[in-house]
């Protein structure tokens, strides 16, 4: 992939920064993001990553929740079936502060393995799911050169999985403990 000089410049100074955990220049950002949101450049990104690595997933079906039938449940009931398939399955590590994660480049959605569990209760699981499912359409927001992955819009979106705020409640309440 051919950026051009100002663009690795940016990126550079912005790897370093990150490097020595001090915040780049607004002009560094700007600059990279801009070159980012090209949607060529951001599909050549994407086919890229798609080929250096292959998520690491264990197979939907849980010791405790099958994710494959949770997606499809909750893919009838809240999108009228159209959600396109995707890869679904359980982090090999038991994550607590990555819960769940969508990855639009595999076009997969992987929950933390530590909630297929018999102390989880099922809403917690399936509002995580339904949560990733929303990432799959509901695009990323661009703010000056910030991306806002959870826009208004998202956030909208969310409050109608049922009894959206107790599940809320609960899962902070596991997960701050
Ligand atoms: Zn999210």
């Amino acid at each position: 992939m051919e950026a051009p000089p100002i663009v690795l410049e940016a990126l550079a100074e912005i790897l370093l920064t990150q490097l020595f955990r001090r915040r780049p220049s607004e002009e560094a950002r700007e600059c990279y993001m801009a070159y980012i949101f090209d949607p060529a450049v951001r599909r050549r990104v994407d086919e890229a990553r798609r080929t250096r690595s292959r998520v690491r997933l264990l197979p939907a079906r849980g010791c405790h929740f099958d994710l494959a039938e949770i997606f499809a449940r909750l893919n009838h009931r809240f999108f009228n079936g159209e959600l396109s398939p995707c890869r679904i399955g359980w982090s090999a590590r038991p994550s607590r502060s990555v819960l769940g994660r969508y990855d639009p480049a595999h076009h997969v959605i992987m929950i933390s393995r530590c909630l297929d569990s018999e102390s989880i209760p099922l809403e917690i699981v399936e509002y995580l799911v339904f949560h990733e499912m929303l990432h799959i359409c509901i695009p990323l927001e661009r703010r000056g050169s910030r991306r806002v992955v959870h826009s208004r819009a998202f956030h909208e979106a969310e409050k109608a999985f049922p009894n959206y705020r107790r599940v809320r409640e609960r899962l902070k309440k596991i997960f701050s403990s």
